[in-house]
């Protein structure tokens, strides 16, 4: 009997050397639906989009890894359902391989506009290392670029390809980008950046359809009749988790497949990392599902060391990502949702982007930020955990240092 991974992405690849790192020597057997094998995806929006990095660059491990760890991957290799009596998967093609663990780590999918045009030649969405292909080659022959959503994605993308010369249009529907991520000053602060670059950021537009001529995309048309003329359309309308097969095997689900600190489904022996598992954290005392690097790259180690019974094997990092967008590097620690913070403290300067930005709830750290300085994310998640109530005078005065706070 094998321990299964069903989703070949980062999360699935650690979990697969967590077994090995912790020493288990028996069967294990990583599905993956995509026909490469397992790679990493920020570089997608990031260098691999702009040349920088080739395709060996994105790659988690090298083509011989699998078979000298005799991890059997096998790509191209969809699983269709989840048996929990009979403790297989079906794979779509109808066979059935047994598991004495399971571990879901299907990640999520690119979130389709529901709007006319999105069929038409140019208009692309961005999750895999096929779909960071098809951009790059677009915006490299592209004049003009149109990117729907100013989210992280889009944001990024924007930069890519004001970086290869194209001209470049955000259009978002909310008052500034990444707003519901990071309130309105500081995606304000974060449209000012794209600005200086020569991006056109419109903001509180809705988008209503693709325009075309002849199969090919022309355009995107607002509410107000306007169409912003583009010849490759970017739709970053944020990620969807893939919790089909939990949920059709009627696995408790909570916005993601709920997980107990072990990583544990409501199954014992079905496990879910990465970006579609609803995590319980312990430092923040509450349940989170986020679609960050770090959560599949972390859980899948914990999930493995579950798996195999071993005492430690607990989940207790703080939510982290990280964005590049031109020369600007970002780590944001921590978790504050919209609308949960009642303070924004701001260390540095917003206009130079050379700042901490702190949101906080009744004097409590809830997240913190740290834009183009570096250093601190370990204060930061020192001041997050400890759960004392900050005085906003010092959080703000650089010459305080965080380690004194
Ligand atoms: C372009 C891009 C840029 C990003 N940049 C950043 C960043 O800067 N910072 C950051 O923190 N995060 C970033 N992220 C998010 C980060 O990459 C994800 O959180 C991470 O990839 C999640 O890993 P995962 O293994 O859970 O899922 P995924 O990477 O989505 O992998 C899941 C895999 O499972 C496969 N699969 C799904 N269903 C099945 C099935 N039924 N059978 C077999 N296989 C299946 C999928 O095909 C996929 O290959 C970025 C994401 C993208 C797309």
């Amino acid at each position: 009997m094998s321990h299964v991974i069903v989703g070949a992405g980062l999360a699935g690849v650690r979990t697969a050397e967590g077994l090995r790192e912790a020493g288990y020597d028996g069967e294990v057997v990583l599905l993956g639906a995509e026909e490469h094998r397992p790679y990493d995806r920020p570089p997608l929006s990031k260098d691999y989009l702009q040349g920088a990095t080739d395709q060996d660059g994105v790659f988690l491990q090298s083509a011989a890894w699998f078979g000298e760890h005799g991890v059997d991957l096998r790509t191209g290799t969809a699983v269709a359902a989840i048996d929990r009596g009979a403790a297989e998967v079906v794979l779509a093609d109808g066979e059935r391989i047994g598991y004495e663990r399971l571990v879901l780590a299907t990640g999520s999918s690119a979130r389709r506009l529901p709007i006319p045009g999105t069929e038409l030649d140019g208009v692309l969405h961005l999750r895999t290392l096929d779909d960071s292909d098809r951009l790059r080659a677009g915006i490299l022959s592209a004049s003009r670029v149109a990117v729907i959503g100013g989210g992280w994605i889009g944001l990024e993308v924007a930069a890519a390809a004001r970086t290869a010369g194209a001209e470049v249009t955000v259009l978002e529907a909310a008052g500034q980008p990444l707003e519901a991520a990071l309130g309105p000053r500081i995606g304000a602060a974060f449209a000012a950046l794209h600005r200086e670059h020569g991006v056109d950021v419109r903001l509180g537009v809705h988008v209503t359809d693709i325009v075309g001529k002849g199969g090919l995309a022309r355009g995107v048309r607002l509410g107000n009749g306007d169409v912003v003329e583009a010849d490759v359309v970017l739709v970053g309308v944020g990620a969807a988790p893939n919790i089909g097969l939990a949920e059709a095997a009627e696995l408790e689900l909570d916005d993601g497949v709920l997980v107990d600190e072990r990583l544990c489904t409501s199954d014992p022996r079905i496990h879910a990392v990465g970006d579609i598992a609803a995590i319980w954290y312990p430092a923040l005392e509450r349940r989170l599902r986020v679609e960050h690097w770090a959560t599949a790259q972390n859980t899948g180690p914990v999930a493995a060391a579950a798996v195999l019974g071993l005492p430690a094997a607990t989940y207790d990092a703080l939510p982290y990502f990280f964005t590049d967008q031109y020369d600007l590097g970002m780590e944001y620690t921590g978790y504050a949702g919209p609308g949960e913070a009642d303070e924004l403290v701001v260390r540095g300067d917003l206009e130079r982007h050379e700042y901490v930005a702190f949101w906080l709830r009744g004097g409590r750290l809830l997240a913190g930020m740290n834009v183009n300085i570096w250093d601190v994310t370990e204060d930061i998640e020192r001041l997050i955990r400890s759960g004392g109530t900050l005085d906003p005078r010092r959080l703000a005065d650089p010459d305080v240092s965080l380690a004194d706070l």
